[in-house]
């Protein structure tokens, strides 16, 4: 199909490595997929108090700039000894936004007298919306995680963020060691992107 065919949709992030997720999974079903920093659009204060409803702000945010339909996603790590911290401030744990390697130590800090890898389960979560437009009164919106447990060190250079200290339940490798083909097939976003596709695919039946 031609891109002047093709359905376009505002991706609101910046971030490249999700741009090709994104397109990956959506062009084959006849989208366009526009990163919003291409268009000149900034971010929203995400105020939201869960994943959804950053993802809503940041979808409804490129949708209204844009004119366009908007897909936006949010994601974090869940770590159930810490009542679900970071969760939605997973991305500055430690202050600054986007400090992987503080957020790792300070998660490795807070976790110190859990001494039992049973007592150290954590998941990854994915939100995603899709807005039609800025006032899309019927928002898609789907949610996946991913279940592991936060190692002792640091192990494995693949991946971002968290994924050093996570190891995936039932393999003996952090998200930074397995592949990154494996990570995108099991991991909370993929699994967010393949719900999202089949919600599209069958929106109106
Ligand atoms: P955002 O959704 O891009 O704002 O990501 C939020 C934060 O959650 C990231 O900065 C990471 O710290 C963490 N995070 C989300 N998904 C992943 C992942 O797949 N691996 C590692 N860290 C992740």
């Amino acid at each position: 199909m031609s891109d002047s065919k093709k359905t376009k949709i505002v991706l609101a992030s910046s971030n490249k490595g999700k741009a090709r997720e994104f397109r990956a999974l959506l062009e084959p079903l006849g989208f366009e997929i526009i990163m919003q920093s291409d268009l000149g659009i900034d971010s929203p204060v995400e105020d939201g108090k869960s994943f959804v409803e950053n993802a809503l702000i940041k979808a409804r945010y490129a949708a209204e700039k844009s004119g366009l339909m908007a897909i936006a996603d949010d994601s974090g790590l869940c770590v159930d000894a810490l009542g679900g911290a970071p969760g939605i401030y997973s991305a500055r744990y430690a202050g600054e936004h986007g400090d992987d390697n503080a957020n790792n130590k300070k998660l490795l800090e807070e976790l110190k007298k859990h001494r039992n890898i049973e007592e150290r389960a954590a998941h990854y979560f994915c939100a995603l919306a899709l807005m039609r437009s800025g006032d899309d009164p019927v928002p898609l919106i789907v949610q996946a995680s991913w279940d592991g447990y936060i190692g002792f060190e640091a192990q494995g250079s693949g991946g971002f963020g968290y994924d050093p200290l996570f190891l995936v339940k039932g393999r003996k490798m952090t998200a930074a060691q397995i592949p990154m083909q494996t990570k995108n097939l099991m991991s909370h976003r993929a699994k967010a992107l393949m719900r999202l596709v089949y919600a599209l695919n069958h929106r109106n039946s």
